[in-house]
C-alpha cells in the first residue's frame, strides 16, 4: 500500500484518469511534469515547508477534547486545522499549487469556489506569490456569500459570477475549465480538492499529507499509541485524504469518511449512494438523478456541497480500506453547538459532521481507545447559517 497514490499514474482501480478536453491535455501534462520535479526537489520541498511554517502557521496542534468525549467512552482528539492561517486546511493546498504555478512560469491564477473558502485561500496565495487571481463562483453563491466575496476582493482577487447551468459550484468549475482552455499558455488552475483530472487528485493529496504526518507523530508522542479510528468529513475529499494517508498502513486504525446527508440520511451521499461516472475530468462516484443528470447536493454546510468526490476515496471505499457514512444537517448542527459550548472552539459545519460521527462511536468504545477527528476548519464563517437554523427550530 506504500505510496499507492504517488505510484498510481492517476489511476485508482477503475477510478481516476484524465478525461479533460483535448485542449487541456498539454497543460495538464506540464502540471504533472512540474509536480514530478517537486517530488524530487529538496529546494522546492523546503520552500513549501518554510511557507507552511511561517506563512500558514504549521504545525497545528492536536487537542484532547475531554469535555466533548463521553464519560466512559473513547477519548476524542482533534487535529486543529481550524488554527491554520485562513481558518481551514485549504491553505496547505494553495501554497503547494502556487509553487507549481510559479515553477511552470504561469502569470495568472484561476480557481473555482463554492462558499468562498477556496477562493479566499487562492487569493491569499496569489497575493503572496504576486500572481493576479480570478475566482469563478456560481451566481447563487455570490449572492449568499457577500462577506467572502468582499474578502477575496480585499486580497486583490477578481470574482467572476457564473450564471450558466444551476449557477452553483459545478458550473463554476465548468466555467473555470473553459476559461483555462483559452488561457492555458500563461494561466494555472488551482483546483480546490482532491478530485478533477490527473494529476489534481494526487497533487492535492500530496499537499494535504502534512495533516496526517503531523497528527500521527503527535498522537504517538503524547499518548504512546495510535488512534483506533481516524475520522474526517468528505466534500471533495482533500482534508480526509490529507489525514488518512499517514494511517493507511496501520492495520489497527480504521479510517472513516463522513459525508453530508443533508436533511435526510437517504440523500446526498456520493460514495454511499452515488453511481460510477465521469465528472470534471475523472471517473469517480457521482450523484445523479433518475435521468442520469448530475444532482446538486443539499447540505447545510456549503463546503461539502459537491456532487462528485475524489477518485481516491471511491477506491478506498471499494477496497474496504476506509468506510464512508452519512451525518444529517441536524446532527452536524447539534455537534457544532455542543462542541462550541463544552470545548470553547467553534468548529466549521463541515468538520462538525465528523465530530457528530465520532461522538456516536465513542459512546460504544472503551476509555483507553482514541478517536482522532480532523477539525478541518473554524466555524466563524458559519455564524449566519447557525443563527438562521436556530431561529427556524
Ligand atoms: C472546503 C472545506 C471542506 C471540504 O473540502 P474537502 O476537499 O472535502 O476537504 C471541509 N471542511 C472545511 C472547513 C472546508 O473549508
Amino acid at each position: 500500500m506504500t505510496n499507492f497514490i504517488e505510484n498510481s499514474g492517476g489511476h485508482f482501480g477503475e477510478f481516476g484518469g484524465c478525461f479533460a478536453p483535448e485542449l487541456l491535455q498539454p497543460v495538464l501534462r506540464k502540471v504533472t511534469q512540474t509536480f514530478e520535479k517537486f517530488k524530487t526537489s529538496t529546494t522546492l520541498q523546503s520552500e513549501f515547508n518554510e511557507l507552511l511554517r511561517n506563512f500558514a502557521g504549521r504545525p497545528t496542534p492536536i487537542y484532547h477534547a475531554k469535555n466533548y468525549s463521553p464519560k466512559n467512552g473513547a477519548q476524542i482528539w482533534v487535529k486543529r486545522e481550524d488554527l491554520l492561517h485562513g481558518g481551514a486546511h485549504k491553505t496547505n493546498n494553495v501554497i503547494g499549487q502556487a509553487l507549481i504555478a510559479r515553477e511552470m512560469g504561469a502569470k495568472y491564477l484561476i480557481a473555482e469556489t463554492g462558499a468562498g473558502q477556496h477562493g479566499i485561500a487562492t487569493a491569499m496565495a496569489g497575493a503572496h506569490f504576486n500572481l493576479p487571481v480570478k475566482v469563478f463562483m456560481g451566481a447563487k453563491d455570490v449572492a449568499r456569500q457577500q462577506v467572502n466575496v468582499e474578502r477575496m476582493r480585499l486580497l486583490g482577487a477578481e470574482v467572476i459570477s457564473v450564471d450558466t447551468g444551476s449557477s452553483s459550484l459545478k458550473d463554476a468549475i465548468n466555467e473555470a475549465m473553459r476559461y483555462w482552455i483559452s488561457h492555458a499558455e500563461d494561466t494555472y488552475y488551482m483546483f480546490g480538492t482532491a478530485a478533477g483530472p490527473h494529476p489534481f487528485p494526487e497533487l492535492v493529496a500530496r499537499f494535504q499529507r502534512v495533516i496526517g504526518d503531523e497528527a500521527r507523530a503527535q498522537i504517538l508522542e503524547q499518548t504512546g499509541k495510535l488512534p483506533a479510528q481516524v475520522l474526517a468529513c468528505v466534500g471533495g475529499g482533500s482534508n480526509a485524504i490529507g489525514i488518512f494517508q499517514a494511517f493507511l498502513e496501520d492495520k489497527e486504525t480504521k479510517l472513516v469518511g463522513v459525508e453530508p446527508a443533508g436533511d435526510n440520511i437517504k440523500h446526498g451521499l456520493t460514495i454511499g449512494r452515488g453511481v460510477t461516472g465521469c465528472l470534471h475530468g475523472s471517473i469517480s462516484k457521482v450523484n445523479c438523478d433518475e435521468n442520469g443528470q448530475i444532482e446538486e447536493s443539499h447540505s447545510i454546510s456549503a463546503g461539502l456541497d459537491y456532487p462528485g468526490v475524489s477518485p481516491i476515496h471511491a477506491y478506498l471505499d471499494q477496497l474496504g480500506d476506509a468506510q464512508y457514512v452519512g451525518i444529517t444537517d441536524d446532527e452536524a448542527m447539534e455537534a457544532l453547538l455542543k462542541f462550541s459550548r463544552c470545548e470553547g472552539i467553534i468548529p466549521a459545519l463541515e468538520s462538525s459532521h465528523a465530530l457528530a460521527e465520532a461522538f456516536k462511536r465513542a459512546d460504544k468504545m472503551n476509555a483507553d481507545e482514541i478517536l482522532m477527528v480532523n477539525l478541518s476548519g473554524r466555524g466563524d464563517k458559519d455564524l449566519h447559517t447557525v443563527f438562521e437554523y436556530l431561529e427556524k427550530s
